[in-house]
């Protein structure tokens, strides 16, 4: 990749991009896009971070926290989740805004002998490949978290999840980028990409005019398909609408991150399917509770249904009684961005290579975004990555490749 920013002026037809111009340009500034704008800048890029609203305005900023591994595709995502939980942990160390990280552990928690021996045989599989797991009979479910209803038959706890406040994540990041040499626009909407007949691309089209770049790193959540189209080129990805209940601070504590063993099947249900409904509760810092989370595809509707909070509390209620008329004090509702086959979307296009998406990471892009802006600078720097980021390739949707697998 060309660096730009030597004080050359590289004319074309098209864009002009002159001394001071971004080595890159990232759309985005959820999670995804503060990750990528960190790790660029730190690997000496000249970077330009641009949102149209303000930072973790998107699905960052109405979402939960969890950094889990245990949930993950094993092949793919799963090594992509355990490098991201290790830069997690450094950067809770090395950042100087805090996030409320708690590497707490969660339960998963079964609701019946069927689900728990299911559960723990994934355990096992998942000790083969690096993540500790210990099963918990119902007596031991009780001991880690008291609060438990009496007919569960145990679960499994997983010691290395941890939990983080996802819009003070974000925020931290892009600080941390900002220190770094990035810029920090907000308010100013992408409105196209631009490219040449060669299909390189040269810059963006902004509501406040045009930005020469060297590279274009999209991550724009559920918003990427549009802006992508604007290039001539398509990336599937889709809303998946989730909502959350925030309890009223309460003495009732959860000590790890609580999850239902239903939970991966609710993720992996098609895309078609109706309403999902999987508990997952988690106590915050500031001693208020989350309850989560549905599951549907409604287009782009971020409005709260009311009918899916009320079943959403049920749910966390059958898991742990003492929440049985518990008060809420807001709900909010977001969109997960869902690839095809569930796994990230991150890399640049075979026909414009210095195009890069970084998308596509539904449930779980608070978890894998830093691993995710970790191999995007590694690819705009040409050094060798962790992980292979062709795993992840947008071109991998492209009917040529269909066709093939
Ligand atoms: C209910 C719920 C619970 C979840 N819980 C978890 C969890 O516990 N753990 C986890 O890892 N993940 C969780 N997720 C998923 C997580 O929220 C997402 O995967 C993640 O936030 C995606 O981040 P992003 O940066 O890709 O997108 P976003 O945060 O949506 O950021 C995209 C940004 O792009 C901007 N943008 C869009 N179009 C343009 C444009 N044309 N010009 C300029 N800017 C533009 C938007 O304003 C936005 O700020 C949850 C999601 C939901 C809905």
């Amino acid at each position: 990749m060309r660096h730009l920013s030597e004080g050359r002026s590289i004319a074309d037809p098209y864009c002009v991009i002159v001394a001071g111009s971004p080595d890159v340009v990232v759309v985005g500034a959820g999670v995804v896009g503060a990750a990528c704008a960190y790790f660029l800048a730190t690997s000496g890029a000249r970077v330009q971070l641009i949102d149209r609203s303000f930072v973790a305005s998107g699905s960052s900023g109405a979402c939960e926290g969890n950094v889990l591994a245990w949930d993950k595709e094993l092949e793919r995502e799963l090594p992509l989740a355990l490098r991201s939980a290790d830069l997690w942990a450094d950067l809770a160390r090395t950042l100087p805004d805090g996030f409320e990280y708690d590497r707490k552990g969660s339960i998963v928690v079964a609701e019946t002998e069927a689900e728990l021996c299911a559960s723990a045989e994934r355990a096992r599989l998942l000790a083969t490949l690096g993540v500790r797991g210990e099963v918990l009979d119902a007596e031991a479910l009780r001991r880690e978290e008291p609060h438990a209803a009496h007919d569960l038959p145990g679960g499994v706890l997983y010691p290395g999840d941890a939990q983080l406040e996802p819009r003070l994540a974000t925020i931290a990041l892009t600080r941390a980028a900002v220190a770094r040499g990035a810029t920090l626009t907000t308010d100013r909407t992408v409105e196209r990409i631009m490219r040449r007949r060669d299909g390189a691309v040269t810059g963006i089209g902004t509501s406040a005019g045009a930005i020469a770049a060297g590279a274009v790193v999209v991550a724009a959540g559920v918003w990427t398909p549009a802006l992508v189209e604007t290039a001539g080129l398509s990336v599937p990805v889709t809303p998946r609408k989730g909502q959350i209940v925030v309890l009223e601070r309460s003495p009732v504590r959860f000590r790890r991150k609580l999850s239902e063993a239903g939970y991966v099947a609710a993720v992996e249900a098609g895309d078609d399917a109706a309403l999902q409904i999987a508990m997952v509760v988690e106590s915050t810092e500031s001693g208020t509770a989350l309850l989560g989370s549905s599951r549907q595809h409604v287009g782009f509707d971020r409005e709260v249904d009311i009918d899916v909070a009320g079943a959403i509390a049920r749910r966390a209620a059958r898991f742990f009684p003492v929440l049985d008329g518990a008060r809420a004090l807001r709900v909010y509702a977001g969109l997960r961005p869902l690839s095809p086959d569930h796994v990230p979307i991150v890399g640049p296009f075979a026909e414009a290579p210095n195009l890069c998406v970084a998308t596509g990471h539904e449930g779980a892009g608070i978890g894998l975004a830093p691993a995710t802006g970790e191999l995007v600078a590694a690819w705009h720097a040409h050094a060798p990555t962790p992980v292979p980021i062709e795993w992840f390739s947008p071109d991998r949707f492209a009917p040529a490749a269909l066709a093939v697998s």
